[in-house]
């Protein structure tokens, strides 16, 4: 185990990273609030409610999306962070040469084979992703496209479990409360 010293250099330098890496993007939402958002709170939704003290599985939720919405490439985070963070980041990445339906596909299918640690960071980020669209989702998003949302991060989400209990826990209370305020009328 790394001293506490290095686990913190080592998360802190991740963060930088990231937000170098992200530095002009926003998420999709009608906040638009700064994209580093969401990597700080699925690694934070990890740690807090997931019990994660592994810091490779901390280091990839916060790269999580830098291969796949930034210009960075998979040997980069292996220079800056080993290759065991870059082949979980790897494992996250959607191929973005495909169209989105068929990616989306691939995440159903993909997911029962992925690492354990894999798996919890897809967990975790379908937990901040359905946050988003049930509490502040894009303008252009139909009631129904946000329900179809719930409904395929449970189908991904399906292929995730048994790897860590608190996290679908809160994934599955999530997505009921997500579900009641879509019920509900605006
Ligand atoms: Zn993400």
């Amino acid at each position: 185990m790394a001293e506490p010293g290095n686990t913190f250099a080592t998360l802190l330098k991740a963060l930088h990273f990231a937000a170098q890496k992200h530095r002009d993007q926003r998420r999709k939402g009608r906040e638009a609030s700064p994209y580093i958002n969401h990597p700080i709170q699925v690694a934070e939704i990890l740690a807090r409610l997931g019990g994660v003290a592994d810091v490779a599985l901390l280091q990839g939720a916060i790269l999580h999306d830098t291969i796949e919405d930034t210009q960075t490439t998979p040997e980069e985070l292996e220079t800056h962070f080993g290759s065991e963070v870059r082949r979980l980041v790897e494992e996250v990445t959607d191929d973005k040469k495909l169209p989105k339906q068929v990616r989306k596909q691939l995440q159903i299918e993909h997911a029962p084979h992925l690492s354990d640690r894999a798996k919890q960071i897809k967990i975790a980020d379908k937990i901040c992703n359905v946050r988003d669209i049930t509490h502040a989702p894009p303008a252009d998003w139909t009631l129904e496209r946000r329900q179809e949302y719930l409904a395929w991060t449970e189908r991904v989400v399906a292929g995730c479990r048994g790897c860590n209990r608190g996290l679908e826990k809160f994934f599955d209370e999530t997505v009921a409360e997500g579900r009641r305020l879509l019920s509900q009328p605006a």
